[in-house]
């Protein structure tokens, strides 16, 4: 049994908040659904979210604010420059990570490119426990290449291992020796994982890359992204942690990491992005680009709204009550699932579900995008908009050829503090249906594929008339019109 008070019966988890605004909902029936993933090409991204019933897509930018932090946006300093709102964005961010300087960015993706350009070169490599989309193409974009250093138990869907985000510091210490110190700009270390299933590194192999690094001269770099996620697990799952309070966990993680940085589109769950860190030259290198590519140093691209949203948005992220509502929203989930036979990655991570794409349409080829095919006969047969996270999200290598992803996922987001337990319950009901005509689904390819982030704009269509079948048998199933 949880020793948090949030949860009642058999580990249900209690929201620790009530709503005073909502947003009407409409489920369209299944024939116009069907329609509406055609039209898009059968890719969630091109959805029009009017047609959509509940947005798994992302925990980006969608998250609740809280009454606090809707109020704090009424008295945001407007000035170009040296605006109160900055003044108390930095200060907060001071508090929370004890770093002396902050550079602001429009979102986490610009922290990116400024990192990228300030730090790599042509021949540079950067390890990392695993990449995610953007931060790829950015080192990529910069004539760097990475190397995954994921411990091995990070990519199997089934392996319970507590921190899957960890990085294997043996694997570090083998490529530092045989590349040098020199060739290795930064290591990147990300928290809650994002593509494996927002899977946590732990304090201890934090620590671990922290000693290895300082020993080399290495910078470590942290995408704290998800970063609110990886505190309540390592709080939850890391005994040497668990009588720490959210403040000291996070102060020992930064305390290892000489950059930190993040998309506060989910991390302070309001916009925007932003860098801090302690050493003064290298703040005056990575200061140039903001008024280039940004904006003026003290908004950085973000409205002063935004700011003052995510200034209280970070305060709440370290109060103990709310810190856990996604993860334990997702575990909910997750666990539920799992006892269903649904195939999902265990453990729970943050972010959201993770469904497995590969075992639930096992008869799905790789090459014909088991997870895009999942998302899109989801999205059909329930209105629930989830994202591929497989192949598709994946580059092209250099000669054309397809790059495999290690997983193929359809991602099930939480926004935070978003939806109820009633409508996980019905996402789950869904999912079970689609679990048990499987059979029903097959693949996709590209009509459409863009260069880069071909994910996004792509277009694909389905290789049968799979669609049309399967719509027909769950109009049967539930007398919804086609
Ligand atoms: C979302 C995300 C980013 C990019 O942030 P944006 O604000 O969307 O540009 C970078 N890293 C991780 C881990 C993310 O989840």
């Amino acid at each position: 049994m949880p020793d948090v008070k949030f949860f009642y019966g058999d580990n249900l988890p209690l929201e620790m908040h009530k709503a005073r605004i909502v947003q009407k909902l409409e489920l369209k029936p299944i024939g116009q659904r069907a329609q509406a993933m055609a039209g898009a090409g059968y890719n969630t991204f091109l959805l029009n979210n009017s047609d959509v019933f509940i947005d798994m897509l992302t925990d980006s930018g969608t998250n609740a604010m809280s009454d606090r932090q809707q109020a704090a946006m009424m008295w945001a300093d407007d000035a170009y420059a040296g605006s109160e709102t900055f003044v108390r964005l930095e200060k907060m961010l001071k508090r929370v990570f004890g770093k002396s300087y902050f550079l602001p960015a429009h979102q986490g993706r610009a922290c990116e490119s400024i990192i990228s350009q300030v730090f790599v070169e042509e021949g540079s490599v950067v390890p990392m426990n695993y990449h995610f989309t953007t931060s790829k193409a950015h080192i990529v974009l910069n004539g760097g290449r990475i190397e995954e250093l994921l411990i091995e138990e990070g990519l199997d869907v089934e392996s319970e291992h507590p921190f899957k985000g960890n990085m294997d510091v043996q694997k570090l210490e083998s490529l530092i020796c045989e590349l040098g110190a020199d060739r290795i700009p930064f290591v990147r270390l990300e928290a809650g994982t994002n593509l494996i299933g927002g899977q946590p590194f732990s304090l201890e192999n934090l620590r671990a890359v922290g000693r290895l690094c300082r020993a080399h001269g290495i910078l470590i770099v942290m995408d704290a992204s998800l970063l609110a996620d990886n505190l309540y697990l390592i709080k939850r799952r890391e005994a040497a942690c668990a009588e720490m309070t959210i403040e000291e966990i996070t102060r020992a993680v930064a305390e290892e990491c000489d950059i930190i940085y993040f998309s506060a589109r989910k991390l302070g769950c309001a916009r925007g992005g932003g860098m801090c860190l302690d050493d003064g030259d290298l703040y005056l290198k990575m200061r140039e680009l903001i008024p280039l590519y940004e904006g003026f140093l003290t908004y950085g691209g973000m409205s002063v709204r935004e700011m003052e949203a995510l200034t209280v948005g970070l305060e709440e992220t370290m109060d103990e009550d709310m810190i856990g509502q996604g993860p334990e929203f997702t575990a909910y989930m997750v666990d539920a699932l799992k006892d269903r036979g649904v195939p999902v990655v265990v453990p729970a991570g943050g972010l959201g579900c993770h469904v497995d794409a590969r075992r639930f349409l096992d008869h799905i080829p790789q090459e014909e995008s088991p997870a895009g095919a999942l998302a899109a006969a989801f999205f059909i047969v329930s209105g629930v908009r989830g994202m591929e996270r497989g192949t598709m999200s994946e580059q092209r290598d250099a000669d054309g050829s397809e790059n495999p992803a290690h997983m193929e996922l359809l991602r099930l987001a939480l926004p935070r503090r978003v939806f109820t337990v009633s409508q996980l319950g019905y996402v789950m009901d869904r999912l079970q249906w689609l679990f048990d005509n499987r059979d029903l689904v097959g693949g996709l390819r590209f009509v459409e594929e863009p260069e880069i982030l071909r994910f996004f704009f792509g277009k694909l269509e389905p290789v049968s008339d799979w669609p049309e079948r399967l719509a027909a048998k769950y109009s049967e199933d539930f007398r919804d019109s086609l």
